[in-house]
């Protein structure tokens, strides 16, 4: 063979000088000894081509493999088996700021080390993006539709996606598999965020409806077994003591006779299930209040008459946990720090560092409920938006900035600059002072005592007298001066939030899909997927019982769309250009906090006609 080899290689050599030489010729004086060349080389060469082959498909396994892996870490969780409970919180309006404020606040009032954290802190998570579909600044409803539905919507939007039609909820998909649920908030039961989990209208303003579609007047009957909260006025007819429907139903009427709702409306009630003395019947409606239970530096001193957040969460989850001892399944729950979110409109720092260590107190009660259950279970918390713009330094004047704020200045206010300026009102309503009389009233009677605050300036007293509707601000004012605490808005902002998880048993990574920065609608995908529930046939439910074809429905919204831009435009459009700009004007949606004030006006003018009609009568 190497004899027959050699003069190729010489030919070789000598032909690699000859261009003229054809392949053939070449091929014809290879002879046998290149056949055989071939056929080695075609066999080696098929080798290589099929040792290369696999290399790829190899390699390419494992590049898949490690995608699917890293996706899936991203993406899933461990889905407990069996029986499980979900706690899900809602701290509405509280950004990363109002961490640092309460955080530093506790420190300094309880005379703890730096390093003593909230209940929060120990259990942060990630942080969560709020953008709401027509907005870059998403409000209440839009960030608890991302919650509830795991879908985008506009600003306004209960549980109703942009072109009108109903999302399901995790709620009512979970009642549909069998869990029980309950909705525990400290403001109206049917504010934005309650609302999202139990009921479907356009928007937010539509309470009456809501109060009624809660009760089991609705599409898919009672989905709800658990209520507490405030917004009594909401489910008691118009004209009536304590109602402020705009219809005269009596929605407490029809929830007890036609719904079986057991209904509770005083603190005294409340504290026979608190206190353990008798069992919560569900389903269960506890309203103590007209509209917002007050804010907790108020209502510790109100004790008597409102029950707190954690005291509301502990006894929820006790009716719950009881509900459910015999069943295959476990119950979900929504507890909402509802009032942050007022604190921050307000720009009452003093009022929100309160707002956020209750909720706090209700975080450590889930969190205990968690460790000491032998059902697995998981707690996720996290915010719809920040509210105020808070943040935890303020420069006073144009000299060079002060490192430094002071929370001895919220800790020596009593009251709220909310509850102080209320009392304002009424003494405004029942007197006529002259206007240094109202200074030296406001001095004596609110600030020194309400605020802790002796050096209020004529200015400052002036302002207050002189216009008593801008009286909150001006209070709230005073305070965060002092503290050296700054505010950008009486409304949103667009910053992150944070989010918070934990679980005992099923590990803590249970909410591993919810780590680093996530979206807001991941949170409400996570909910669905943690019970395993099907949230879009309830979708389907709704749609057929609305009498809903989504493509009939979605030719109806571009028919008007064409025909009317400025009715519907802004809520259908995804925000605008492609940088997330809202390039329509936005609709003007009246939020809570505004509602509410018109609702304290109505309140005082009516207390104050029916004053004036008992001083006639007894003339
Ligand atoms: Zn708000």
């Amino acid at each position: 063979m190497a004899n027959a080899t050699t003069p190729l290689l010489a030919d070789d050599r000598r032909s690699a000088h000859s261009d003229d030489l054809s392949d053939s010729e070449e091929d014809a004086l290879r002879g046998r000894s290149h056949a055989t060349h071939t056929g080695r080389s075609l066999f080696s060469r098929s080798r290589e081509a099929l040792l290369f082959i696999w290399a790829l498909l190899a390699t390419a396994g494992v590049l898949i493999l490690a995608v699917w892996i890293s996706h899936h870490q991203q993406t899933s969780f461990t889905k407990p088996g069996g029986k499980r409970n979900l706690v899900f919180m809602v701290s509405d309006g509280m950004g990363p700021a109002s961490l640092s404020l309460t955080r530093s606040f506790r420190q300094y009032t309880d005379g703890l080390d730096y390093g003593d954290t909230l209940t929060l802190d120990k259990h942060f998570w990630g942080t969560s993006r709020t953008r709401s579909s027509s907005s870059l600044i998403t409000d209440s409803a839009a960030g608890a539709t991302a919650f509830s539905c795991g879908e985008k919507s506009y600003n306004g939007a209960i549980s109703t996606l942009p072109d009108s039609t109903p999302c399901g909820t995790v709620l009512e998909a979970a009642k549909r598999a069998g869990f029980v649920t309950g909705l525990v908030v400290t403001t109206d039961i049917t504010d934005a965020t309650p609302a999202c989990f139990s009921s479907h209208v356009d928007m937010r303003t539509q309470n009456d409806e809501i109060a009624l579609q809660q009760i089991g007047q609705g599409p898919l009957d009672r989905v709800v077994d658990l209520m507490f909260g405030g917004g009594r006025c909401r489910f008691l007819p118009n004209g009536t003591a304590g109602g402020c429907r705009k219809d005269d139903v009596n929605v407490v009427d029809i929830a007890k006779n036609d719904f079986g709702w057991n209904y509770i409306d005083d603190r005294a009630s409340f504290d026979e299930l608190w206190l353990g003395k008798k069992d919560v019947p569900l389903p269960m409606l506890g309203l103590f209040a007209d509209t917002d239970i007050p804010f907790e530096l108020d209502r510790r001193q109100l004790n008597d008459i409102y029950p707190s957040l954690s005291e509301m969460t502990e006894t929820a989850i006790r009716a719950l946990e009881k509900a459910t001892k015999d069943s295959d399944k476990g119950f979900f729950l929504m507890i909402e720090g509802s009032r942050i979110d007022h604190a921050g409109h307000g720009n009452d720092p003093s009022a929100q560092v309160r707002e956020v260590l209750e909720y706090d107190k209700a975080m450590k009660t889930v969190i205990e409920f968690l460790e000491n259950s032998k059902v697995e279970g998981v707690m996720v918390a996290t915010s719809d938006h920040e509210t105020g713009g808070l943040s935890v330094a303020k420069q006073l004047n144009v000299e060079y900035p002060e490192y430094l704020w002071y929370p001895g200045v919220l800790a020596n206010a009593s009251w709220s600059s909310e509850h102080l300026a209320h009392r304002l009102h009424k003494h405004v309503a029942h007197h006529d002072p002259s206007i240094a009389d109202l200074k030296r009233w406001i001095h004596d009677e609110l600030v020194v005592p309400g605020l802790g605050i002796a050096d209020a300036t004529e200015e400052e007293l002036t302002t207050v007298a002189l216009y008593p509707a801008l009286a909150q601000p001006a209070l709230a004012k005073m305070i965060s001066d002092r503290a050296q605490i700054g505010w950008s808005t009486h409304g949103h902002s667009a910053v992150d939030v944070n989010i918070y998880s934990y679980s005992a048993v099923g590990g803590p990574a249970a909410a591993d899909a919810l780590r680093g920065n996530v979206e807001n609608t991941d949170v409400g995908r996570f909910l669905r997927e943690y019970l395993g529930v099907d949230v879009d046939a309830v979708t389907q439910e709704l749609r057929e019982k609305r009498g809903l074809d989504t493509s009939a429905k979605q030719q109806q919204q571009n028919q008007l769309l064409e025909g009317d831009d400025e009715s519907t435009g802004s809520r259908t459009g995804n925000g605008g250009g492609h940088n997330g700009e809202t390039t329509e004007s936005q609709p003007e949606i009246p939020d809570h906090w505004t509602a509410h004030e018109e609702l304290e006006t109505h309140r005082l003018e009516e207390e104050e006609q029916a004053e004036e009609a008992k001083e006639y009568t007894e003339v």
